[in-house]
């Protein structure tokens, strides 16, 4: 088999061909953008997912699910999300042989197909808050062009609606999601930043948008989550009112959440390496690979084994998978590798004798295990795994960011950029210009990483009125 290309130098050739050394997508499906989801990276998803429900439903939000069609009647009634989206919106014109009255809008997110129906639900102040998620496939038309799980154009999204009493109790939720998404992060093994996009960069119809980014080498940045403070934006058109204790009636004020596909690309960016991809054990389709290595006349006794430790080891919860392949050992070794495996265990005829396991993990570790305390052994293993890839995602991100002090410094970054901006937004566009990327906000909360003391505004030299901002080059 060939290496992989360099990821340092050839990143997205490097990531192309580890989704597809790994199997976790078909790209093959003939329309561009829309991939097949193969039983191995469907796995992964399955994971993400779960984890995902676990973190949003422990914050109290409860699952619905909203049709895939939205009238273009509903869909045009916020004037800046339609402005935002029109171009991105695949319609459905025909039913059958007849054209549609009102042709339909396959969503592209799911605001305009939830709230004329939460306009129904809440009435009153007891209604609120309405805490509700769903994960669906959304269409967007992607005139960029397309990699599997980082830009599609059919996206498996998880979206977050919510309807609050005030403004007050709005950013409390905004806050609470942010907090979860570090829950989740965690299990991801991916350390990120929370920004507030600069207005001229917030999510159409938001008042305003928190990114969760991730540097993935150089000055590149990828966005893979963001968080929507919507104020009164889209309650107003939408009519979503209720009476107060007063008697009065008011608009809630809304939030939304979203996250996506996009983070099993960042697993994949964040944790691949030249061997190829590396799952944290959270996600990982099969967090213990076994491979047996039958020798001569102890075969028999050694796939018995081998399938023992495999029960043993489903019974304690674990996602395991036997290669019965006729493969050699290598190349199975390679192929999980590859695959991003955390944890392979090697059965020998050694092993199948003494009782116990070689636990090689996927940074290379190797340690015996058992024959006493076998299945706690191997948890351990997979824990010390998780520990090692999240110090090495952790110092890989420290030392993503540097600071600039110039403009003239921002032109060749080659890590994302910690910057002093007033808040203006022409220094803002010079920031932008001058690293050829985009000023991609201010830290929301503490910025995870030493900053120096604060200095002027890079552009224009007045005291930075915002603090620190992030500039880089979103990929
Ligand atoms: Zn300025």
């Amino acid at each position: 088999m060939a290496d992989l290309p360099d990821k340092t130098t050839s990143f997205v050739d490097w990531y192309l061909e580890v989704v597809e050394a790994a199997g976790l997508s078909d790209k093959r499906y003939p329309v561009k953008g829309m991939n097949v989801w193969t039983p191995y990276g469907f796995r992964a998803r399955r994971e993400l997912d779960r984890i995902m429900v676990r973190e949003i439903e422990a914050t109290g939000s409860v699952p619905v699910e909203f049709p895939a069609l939205i009238p273009r009647t509903e869909f045009q009634k916020e004037g800046e999300h339609i402005k935002g989206f029109d171009a991105q919106v695949y319609w459905v014109t025909r039913g059958g042989d007849s054209e549609l009255d009102v042709p339909l809008v396959l969503r592209p997110t799911s605001e305009t197909a939830m709230y004329p129906v939460f306009s129904l639900w809440v009435r009153s102040h007891r209604d609120l808050p309405l805490n509700v998620y769903q994960i669906v496939n959304t269409f967007r038309y992607e005139t960029k062009t397309t990699r599997p799980f980082l830009r599609v154009r059919e996206i498996h999204f998880f979206e977050e609606h919510t309807c609050q009493l005030d403004e007050e109790s709005a950013t409390v939720r905004v806050r609470s999601n942010l907090e979860a998404f570090g829950r989740m992060a965690r299990s991801f093994a991916l350390p990120f930043v929370s920004v507030r996009r600069p207005d001229w960069d917030k999510f159409p119809g938001a008042f305003y948008s928190v990114a969760l980014d991730i540097p993935i080498g150089g000055a590149r940045t990828l966005q893979i989550g963001s968080v929507h403070h919507y104020r009164e934006n889209f309650s107003r058109p939408y009519h979503i009112a209720f009476e107060a204790p007063d008697g009065s009636q008011r608009f809630v004020h809304q939030t939304t959440f979203g996250l996506s596909e996009r983070l099993i690309g960042a697993i994949v960016a964040v944790h691949g390496d030249a061997k190829g991809a590396v799952f944290p054990t959270e996600v990982a389709p099969y967090q213990v690979v076994i491979v047996p290595i039958p020798s001569g006349e102890k075969g028999p006794e050694v796939s018995q084994y081998a399938e023992e430790i495999a029960r043993r080891l489903t019974g304690r919860g674990l996602r395991v998978f036997v290669d019965r392949s006729d493969d050699r050992p290598g190349a199975k070794y390679y192929r999980w590798e590859t695959a991003g495996a955390p944890l392979r265990l090697e059965i020998g005829a050694r092993e199948a004798a003494s009782g116990t396991v070689t636990a090689v993990n996927r940074l290379g570790t190797k340690t015996k295990v058992g024959p006493a305390s076998l299945e706690e052994g191997v948890l351990a293993a997979l824990g010390e795994f998780d520990k090692a890839l999240y110090d090495r995602a952790l110092s890989a991100f420290r030392n993503a960011f540097s600071p600039a002090s110039t403009l003239a410094e921002l032109a060749n970054s080659t890590t994302v950029r910690i910057v002093a901006w007033c808040g203006k937004e022409p220094c803002g566009r010079a920031i932008e210009s001058a690293i050829d990327g985009a000023l991609l906000g201010t830290p929301e909360g503490e910025l995870p990483l030493p900053v120096p003391s604060l200095g002027p505004c890079l552009a224009c030299g007045e005291a930075s009125g915002t603090g620190w901002a992030l500039a880089g080059r979103p990929m």
